[in-house]
């Protein structure tokens, strides 16, 4: 067991942590309340080398992911990020979830110009699959419709929460093939900015917490989507339970946003005058062993993800997301006992944390993930993507 990073993660590290503190912090109120999206944030990370943290090296990317040779590395960029900004950090995190999928996914032609567009210009990527209603129909059950038709795809639906869908050179999305039954009816599908038919719903965008990381809804109007643009084989995405491959990206920005509300509290509780407070120093104190009780579960997490066994992989990253959740509700309540109400006026940064991780935390259901470790210690059939 070796628990220090390496210099490349140290590296990564300390480089996010100081742009988070000098760079993002400062901007982070602008964005959120004009819901807009952080992107001189995502521009000071390209300047410093880390938008192709999940694109490998062959490519001039940092080789990171979780089918990747280092997962921490971007995951200690979306915690990094999270901890001053957590719009930005899931910015970050969708984007290395996209380049990551077409990484592994795409074809030479594809990887080249869609991921050396990222290397080379600071492209951005992102990756849709939500729909409206699909929390009650299931993950892969699109009803955005993909009909094939001569060269590709025709497309028509209805995507929300296509978080950077205004902003990105590709968009990419999930849709069902017209007549085909799951999993080989599921497909991923790469539309260039602009394409005919593809239209971002003005206003779509205005929710309590998130809002810099702006999420419209796409609607898909006979969008046609050449062969060349069509993302690996149909089905690959739930064959290969890349879904699963999610899960560390957000327990990342639970932990980055629960250390940012710490480092409020540092700062605040002297100039409260409480900072010699037994139950203030005690509710630290708690705080402090619930943030790095979470650190270690995610990094070990994504340490499994190196040594060849996906589903304990899968296992793990499910149970540092839900330590992670449960970790952020208890910070936050805890963070509220000793900071007093003076520190909850709507443009302030520790309301901003807390209207944030509400919303940011509604990506699991705790419930269906604990029934799904559950399963598995009891010999039961289980699906790692089961989310929702
Ligand atoms: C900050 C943030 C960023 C996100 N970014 C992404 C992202 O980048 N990629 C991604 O894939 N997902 C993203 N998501 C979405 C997330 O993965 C979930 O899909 C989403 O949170 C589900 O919300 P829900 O359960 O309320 O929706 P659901 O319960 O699935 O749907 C509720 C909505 O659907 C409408 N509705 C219900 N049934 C129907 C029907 N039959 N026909 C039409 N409308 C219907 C309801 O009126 C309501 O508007 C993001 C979410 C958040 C909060």
């Amino acid at each position: 067991m070796n628990f220090e990073m390496t210099p490349r993660q140290k590296h990564v590290y300390d480089t996010v942590g100081a742009l988070g503190r000098e760079r993002f912090a400062p901007r982070a109120a602008k964005h959120d309340v004009e819901a807009s999206t952080p992107l001189e944030n995502l521009r000071d990370l390209y300047d410093a080398g880390l938008l192709g943290l999940t694109i490998s090296e062959d490519l001039g990317g940092m080789g990171s992911g979780t089918a990747g040779k280092d997962p921490l590395l971007y995951l200690l960029a979306v915690e990094q990020t999270s901890r001053s900004c957590m719009s930005t950090g899931h910015c970050v995190h969708i984007h290395c979830h996209g380049a990551h999928y077409i990484d592994k996914v795409g074809t030479p032609s594809q990887r080249e110009k869609i991921l050396g567009g990222v290397i080379k210009h600071g492209h951005l990527l992102n990756a849709t699959g939500s729909e409206p209603g699909r929390t009650a129909r299931g993950l892969y059950s699109l009803v955005t419709t993909a009909e094939p038709v001569q060269g590709g795809y025709r497309v028509n639906g209805l995507k929300n929460y296509a978080s950077l869908g205004d902003d990105v050179e590709y968009n990419l999305i999930f849709a069902g093939i017209k007549d085909r039954a799951l999993p080989d009816g599921h497909v991923g599908l790469l539309i260039p900015r602009g394409a005919p038919g593809l239209t971002s719903l003005p206003g779509s965008w205005n929710p309590i917490g998130m809002r810099g990381s702006t999420s419209p809804s796409l609607k898909l109007d006979n969008c046609f989507v050449s062969d060349e643009q069509v993302l690996g084989a149909p089905g690959i995405y739930p064959r290969e339970r890349w879904q699963a491959k999610f899960h560390l990206g957000f327990a990342a920005q639970y932990l980055g946003g629960s250390e940012g509300i710490f480092d409020l509290l540092v700062e605040y509780l002297p100039k409260r005058g409480t900072a010699s407070d037994p139950y203030a120093q005690m509710r630290m104190g708690e705080i402090r062993i619930g943030i790095d009780s979470v650190r270690w579960l995610v990094y070990r997490a994504a340490w499994l993800w190196s040594q060849g066994d996906m589903q304990q992989a899968e296992l793990f990253s499910m149970t540092a997301k839900h330590r992670a959740i449960e970790n952020a509700v208890l910070t936050m309540d805890r963070a509220a006992q000793i900071a007093g109400s003076s520190s909850f006026w709507a443009d302030s940064a520790m309301s901003r944390f807390f209207r944030d991780m509400r919303i940011q935390t509604l990506h699991e259901n705790l419930d269906k993930t604990a029934a799904t470790l559950g399963k598995f210690h009891l010999g039961q059939p289980f699906d790692t993507t089961t989310r929702l």
